[in-house]
C-alpha cells in the first residue's frame, strides 16, 4: 500500500495502483491506522453506531415501496429524496440510476458505491414489513433493503462528520440487477464514469462474511422455432417446431462441460403447442449457461446453436420425406435474455487489501467468493470492484419469508466506509 503522510497535518493519500509485493512488509494496517487517526473518520464511525434505529426505519420505508425489476421508479424517487436529505447532490440518469454525489477535493477520481433498487418479486406481492422479535420479515427486506440502508447510513455519517474525501464518492441506487434486468443500471453507471472510477463497491444483501471479488459469467438465450402449423392428420409431413426443438435439445444434451473452469447449463423453460392434434406453429426454449470462463460460455452457446440447427435440419428432412415436399420451412430466431461478463480482481489489488484491512480491524472473518452481481460489469472491464453485504443478519432471500435482523449492522457499514475511504483518501 502506498501511503503518503505529512506528520503534523495528517493527510492520507489514496492507495495507488502498483505492485504491493514491494510494500508487503509494511502493507498491513498502515493506511487504515492513518485513517483511524483522522478525527472526522472517528466521528463518522461513532455516528454509524448512533444511527441504528434511523437506518432500520429507512430500510422498512424503502422495502414497503414495491420495486420489481423494470418498475423501480417509485422507490427510486423515495431514495432520491433521502439522498438529498443526507447531503448528497442528486440526479437521475436515463437508465433510472439515482446518483448522489459527495464531491471530493480531486474533481477527477470517483469511488462508486452502489446498491440495486429492484427485487425479484412481481407487482402485487405484499411487501408490508412484519416484526418477529428482532427480525423484520418482508420480501426484499435484505435483498436489497439492507444494501440501500447501508448506503444511506454511510452517507449520513460522512455528512454529519463533515468528512472531506480526496476522490469524490458517488452513491448510486441502481435498477435492473435481478432477473432479466441484465445489470442495465450498472452498465450505464460504468459507461458514464469510466475512466474516472478508482473502484466500485456494490452493496448487496446483509452478509459480511464474504467478498465477491470474482465475477461469475453467465449467458441466457431464448431460441424460438416457427413453422406454418397445421392439422395432425391432414397436414402430416408439415415440419413441427416441437419435434425440431426436441431433436435439437437432445443433441445439445450430449455436450460435456469441464469441472474446471466450472461450467453449468440448464434448459429452464420450454413453451409450445396449443392442442394435442395440432402441429404447432411455434416452440421456444430458454437456456442458462454459467462459467468461470468466458471462453466456455461462448463454446457452450455455439454447441447449442449448432445442435438446434441440426435438429431443425433433421425435422425438415423427415417432414420432406413424409410429405414428398420440402416447401414448408422452420425458421430459427435467437434472443439474448442476458449476458453477464466475467472477470476477477487481482490478488494484489489495493481494493482487496483495503477490505482485508477493514476486516482485520473489525475482527470480521471473510472469504473471497465468485458470484454474479453488479460487480461483474466493472470487473469485466478491469475496473477494481467488489460486492459485499450491508451488515446485519438475514435469510430466505428471494422468498416470501425473507427476513432481516439489524443486529451487527454497524460492522457492515463501517466495513464499507473504511474500505471506500482507504481508496478515496481523506483530507485532514
Ligand atoms: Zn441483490
Amino acid at each position: 500500500m502506498q501511503l503518503r503522510r505529512s506528520y503534523g497535518i495528517l493527510e492520507v493519500m489514496p492507495l495507488t495502483l502498483r505492485s504491493p509485493r514491494a510494500a508487503a512488509p509494511e502493507a498491513e494496517g498502515v493506511p487504515l491506522s492513518a485513517l483511524l487517526q483522522n478525527k472526522r473518520v472517528a466521528q463518522a464511525l461513532a455516528t454509524i453506531d448512533r444511527l441504528g434505529t434511523w437506518t432500520t426505519e429507512q430500510q422498512i420505508f424503502l422495502t414497503e415501496i414495491p420495486a420489481p425489476t423494470f418498475q423501480e421508479a417509485a422507490r427510486a424517487d423515495a431514495i432520491r429524496k433521502l439522498f438529498t436529505a443526507v447531503g448528497l447532490r442528486t440526479r437521475t440518469d436515463s437508465a433510472g440510476n439515482v446518483i448522489g454525489e459527495r464531491a471530493g477535493t480531486s474533481k477527477k477520481d470517483v469511488v462508486l458505491l452502489s446498491a440495486h433498487l429492484d427485487t425479484v418479486f412481481p407487482a402485487g406481492t405484499p411487501v408490508k414489513v412484519q416484526r418477529d422479535g428482532r427480525r423484520l420479515v418482508a420480501p426484499g427486506i435484505s435483498d436489497n433493503g439492507a444494501g440501500l440502508a447501508a448506503l444511506l447510513c454511510m452517507a449520513r455519517a460522512l455528512h454529519e462528520a463533515k468528512l472531506r474525501t480526496h476522490s469524490s464518492l458517488l452513491f448510486a441506487a441502481n435498477p435492473a440487477e435481478e432477473g432479466e434486468g441484465n445489470l442495465r443500471g450498472m452498465r450505464k453507471l460504468v459507461e458514464t464514469f469510466r475512466g474516472r472510477l478508482r473502484a466500485v463497491i456494490a452493496v448487496d444483501g446483509a452478509a459480511t462474511d464474504h467478498i465477491t471479488a470474482k465475477a461469475l459469467a453467465s449467458r441466457r438465450l431464448e431460441v424460438s422455432l416457427s413453422g406454418p402449423g397445421g392439422h395432425s392428420w391432414a397436414d402430416f409431413g408439415m415440419p413441427n417446431p416441437v419435434h425440431a426443438l426436441a431433436r435439437g435439445i437432445s443433441k445439445f444434451l450430449a455436450v460435456r462441460v469441464p469441472d474446471s473452469p466450472r461450467t453449468t447449463f440448464n434448459v429452464g423453460v420450454l413453451q409450445a403447442g396449443t392442442s394435442v392434434n395440432t402441429i404447432c406453429a411455434q416452440a421456444l426454449a430458454k437456456l442458462d449457461i454459467r462459467s468461470e470462463s468466458d471462453t466456455e460460455l461462448g463454446r457452450i452457446e455455439s454447441v447449442f446453436r449448432k445442435a438446434i440447427e441440426s435438429g431443425v435440419g433433421e425435422e425438415m428432412a423427415a417432414a420432406a420425406e413424409a410429405a414428398h415436399s420440402s416447401d414448408p420451412r422452420i425458421e430459427i430466431s435467437y434472443r439474448s435474455l442476458g449476458d453477464r461478463p466475467g472477470g476477477e480482481l487481482p490478488d494484489d489489488s489495493p481494493l482487496l487489501e483495503a477490505v482485508h484491512q477493514a476486516d482485520r480491524h473489525l475482527n470480521n472473518p471473510s472469504r473471497i467468493e465468485r458470484s454474479s452481481t453488479d460487480a461483474n460489469i466493472p470487473l469485466s472491464l478491469g475496473i477494481p470492484a467488489i460486492s459485499i453485504g450491508g451488515g446485519g443478519r438475514a435469510g430466505g432471500a428471494h422468498s416470501l419469508c425473507e427476513w432481516y435482523d439489524p443486529t451487527g449492522r454497524e460492522l457492515g457499514v463501517k466495513r464499507i466506509l473504511l474500505t471506500a475511504l482507504a481508496i478515496s483518501g481523506v483530507e485532514p
